[in-house]
């Protein structure tokens, strides 16, 4: 059986919908999320726990700490400057971007205002920070390091219940949705747990821009995605693409499988068994899987067509490595269907 790891503090975060090209968007990735898929999992009979709290030394591995600092205060600044009281936003959006671009070789000046200083740490505006968006985030990183606990302690297979999701986060960027980035910390864990090679296989439906580039130029943890093809109009549009294979030390540790829209079950199954044939030449000693199920046919937020089937043998293809696996949540929006889909994954790791 896979052990569930899950925390109640991962509710806490509420984006209260999102902005989207200057419009006020509803937003889906809502606390709900996490009762659906616990209920699905428990009703499949997996054993549920608790996350246990862990220290920043892996986080810091993964995130610049002056951006875990920016992520950990700046709600409770944007309290302080008055802006809910004088514009009515209680969330923190960011009014610009002060991106390299932007200071074309100019030095850089930390900006006394926390709405410009807030798009130094983000890119885009679809992702607000709330009061309870750090307490959310860490708790999901301490669901990720407690599902490593449990692998490194002799266990074959954890699924850590991570809300917000974290594959979309840089090494100090927060956007899609993510801000920590739990799938590249139970990497670097089971790295220090000594794992010397360790794989991720990212079957959100979308591309983890934020977990490709913190590995990207590193050879001992290599990096598989198969998703909805950028180039065809999805997120994140400008990275993600087939030719995407690394730098440096991590060339060919980066594999990206790019999808057209309306791709199904057959020709998505022969990406993931493809991703796992990576890892088995990598020589991974251990797998984390970013499991999002938004490629579900009737997700909105991706145009391809993967039904429950897909997913029972997508955990199965997997399952096959046998090897140490920590499945990490990501995306999966439909409340109807959300749980039923992750429990379809899981279905190759009960035995
Ligand atoms: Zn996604």
């Amino acid at each position: 059986m896979t052990t569930v790891v899950w925390c109640p503090d991962t509710r806490l975060h509420d984006p209260r919908g999102a902005v989207w090209v200057g419009m006020p968007d509803p937003g889906d990735e809502v606390a709900g999320r996490v009762d659906v898929i616990l209920a699905a999992l428990e009703a499949a009979g997996h054993r549920s726990i608790e996350a246990a709290s862990h220290d920043d030394t892996i986080l810091e591995a993964v995130h610049d700490p002056e951006y875990l600092h920016h992520l950990e205060t700046v709600h409770d600044e944007w309290l302080r400057s008055g802006i809910p009281q004088r514009i009515g936003q209680d969330r923190v959006v960011p009014y610009m971007f002060p991106t390299d671009a932007m200071l074309g070789g100019l030095p850089w000046h930390r900006p006394t205002m926390v709405h410009a200083r807030a798009g130094k740490y983000a890119f885009d505006t679809m992702t607000p920070v709330g009061p309870g968006t750090w307490a959310a985030a860490r708790a999901a990183v301490d669901c990720a390091l407690t599902a490593v606990d449990v692998v490194a302690d002799g266990g074959d297979s954890a699924y850590a219940l991570c809300r917000p999701p974290g594959h979309h986060v840089t090494r100090s960027a927060y956007g899609g949705s993510c801000y920590l980035n739990n799938a590249a910390v139970a990497a670097e864990a089971l790295r220090r747990a000594g794992h010397e090679r360790v794989g991720i296989v990212d079957i959100d439906a979308h591309h983890g821009n934020g977990t490709a580039s913190i590995f990207y130029a590193r050879g001992d943890v290599f990096y598989g995605s198969i998703h909805i093809d950028p180039g065809a109009g999805w997120f994140p549009h400008v990275v993600g693409f087939a030719d995407e294979t690394g730098a440096g030390a991590g060339v060919g540790a980066t594999v990206n499988v790019p999808l057209a829209p309306d791709t199904g079950d057959e020709p998505w199954l022969e990406g993931v068994a493809a991703l796992a044939q990576a890892v088995r030449e990598h020589g991974s000693t251990a797998l984390v899987v970013s499991l999002g199920v938004d490629a579900g046919a009737d997700d909105p937020n991706s145009p391809l067509r993967i039904t429950r089937d897909g997913y029972v043998e997508a955990g199965r293809l997997l399952r096959a490595l046998e090897l140490p696996t920590v499945t990490v949540q990501e995306g999966g929006y439909v409340l109807e269907t959300l749980g039923g889909l992750v429990a379809g994954f899981l279905v190759a790791f009960r035995a």
